[in-house]
């Protein structure tokens, strides 16, 4: 990512693009149905959440212990395991491994730790065909477009415009149902199978114990880019590793109900290491790639690390007022919505993306549906405040909010304030305003600007209060 993230700007234009909101707003209202239905229907869900989140907590206070188990029982199992300080350094592995294996093609299933390095790109560059195998992300990579949510990367698409662009590049029938869409894709992408070298995929979750990559999908795409290719190449932040083979039994209801209201996935795959002599199928070579790229900084600090403990669930997203008007483009990076405007900020740095933590009505929804439990409201608030000491708003909106402050910080400054506000609004005629100057005309857009009311509250609760006013 090069340049600032210009939310503001973006989400006027997204705000103006009546299918697109039309898509968000069917889309997150179905999500949404069902999060609730699946959440409901589960027993000791608060409960779970309680326990996922100490679970994540702990692993992370103690990351260094864990991922030096992990990698100690990926290397029991014939696999190998490569660190990487950053994206450009994550992406040289990845190329590297597959130069080692001659690869000419690989396949890809989801996963937005590959978005965020960018290794598409790099993996082109050197010459590897690339090609992504989940359906949504599929159309994505045709249509040289960019995912838009964490789960649903093609929400902000219509069936239309996917028949359009199949017909363009795989010559179906201009208005195909979906059925005839998804046959397409299945057979051009089965071709592909056959003939990749390397397999890559992400991780929902890594296994310190017994140092297995786990994997959850519905459409079979992930379980077969790992066993038919001869190289599997998985590659994770951190910050995915769970000590544990039965924390899975607490993560997996929460993450697939979560996600998409299911009970259970189509497939959950746990994968240790390459493929055993006795086996049949599976990768002659497996190799883990575990990515940092900013997140030991983000674990430093003590106000921000609670952002790992995300597991990529999208309800966040589902949930959220802004994201259902704007969409995920909006938020300028791979990562959208609450937990983008959270997690971008860290990870490209602050000065890249000022105006995210500002893109919330603080609300608290994206907090009541995260199975972790993630207080996403109390961390924009906390970036508000680093936007404001960076310097990251102007010298009047700086100046206008001191004085606010100091008004406010004193019950008597605060009265006199607003006595004067009343005295200055009489001599304006006790009318509204309906057009500010400066700073303050965005509040005027869309609404008046109305008088002060003739008696503060609390002069209306004395006077409520005097025993001859009550009788
Ligand atoms: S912050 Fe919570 S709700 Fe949002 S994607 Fe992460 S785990 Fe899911």
């Amino acid at each position: 990512m090069s340049g600032r993230i210009r939310f503001r700007e973006c989400s006027v234009r997204a705000l103006q693009d009546v299918r697109l909101r039309e898509a968000l707003r069917r889309a997150t209202e179905d999500l949404r149905g069902k999060w609730t239905r699946a959440t409901q229907e589960l027993p000791h869900f608060e409960a779970l959440r309680d326990r996922a989140k100490q679970i994540k907590m702990h692993t992370l206070l103690h990351l260094d212990r864990y991922l030096e188990q992990l990698e100690a029982q990926v290397q029991a199992r014939g696999g190998v395991v490569h660190w990487a300080r950053d994206a450009p350094e994550a992406c040289a592995v990845v190329v590297e491994i597959c130069r080692s294996a001659g690869a000419r093609t690989a396949v890809k299933s989801k996963s937005m730790l590959t978005e965020e390095i960018g290794l598409n790109r790099a993996l082109m560059q050197a010459g590897i065909r690339v090609v992504e195998t989940d359906l949504g992300e599929f159309v994505v990579q045709l249509d040289e477009d960019r995912p838009s949510h964490l789960i649903a990367p093609i929400i902000h698409k219509r069936r239309e415009d996917v028949a359009e662009l199949f017909s363009r590049h795989l010559g179906t029938p201009a208005h195909a149902p979906v059925e005839v869409l998804t046959r397409a894709a299945r057979a051009h992408l089965r071709q592909v199978f056959l003939t990749a070298d390397v397999g890559i995929t992400g991780a929902n979750f890594l296994v310190a114990e017994t140092g297995s990559v786990v994997l959850v999908e519905n459409e079979g795409n992930a379980r077969m880019v790992t066993t038919l290719p001869r190289v599997h190449i998985a590659v994770a932040g951190i910050e995915k590793v769970i000590p544990r083979l039965r924390d899975l039994a607490v993560f997996l209801p929460l993450l697939v109900r979560s996600a998409t209201g299911q009970k259970l996935s189509s497939y959950i795959s746990v994968i240790s290491g390459p493929r055993r002599p006795t086996e049949a199928d599976g990768p002659g070579e497996f190799h883990l790639v575990l990515v940092d790229n900013r997140r030991t900084a983000v674990l430093a600090d003590p106000d921000l690390r609670e952002v790992l403990q995300c597991l990529r669930c999208g309800a966040c997203l589902n949930a959220c007022p802004v994201y259902e008007r704007v969409g995920g483009h909006t938020y300028g990076w791979v990562y959208g919505g609450p937990i983008g405007a959270v997690l971008t900020p860290q990870l490209v740095g602050i000065s890249r993306a000022p105006e995210l933590p500002y893109a919330s009505t603080l609300c608290g929804a994206c907090r009541e549906v995260c199975p972790v439990r993630i207080d996403i409201p109390r961390m924009l608030v906390h970036l508000r405040a680093r936007v404001v000491s960076s310097g990251g708003v102007g010298l009047a909106e700086r100046l206008a909010m001191r004085t606010l402050g100091w008004v406010l910080r004193s019950p008597g400054r605060y009265r006199l304030g607003s006595r004067l506000a009343r005295a200055v609004w009489r001599v304006w005629g006790d009318r509204p305003i309906r057009a500010l100057g400066g700073l303050r005309q965005a509040w005027t857009h869309a609404r008046d600007f109305p008088p002060p009311a003739s008696r503060t509250f609390r002069e209306r609760w004395r006077k409520w209060r005097k025993p001859d006013r009550r009788s």
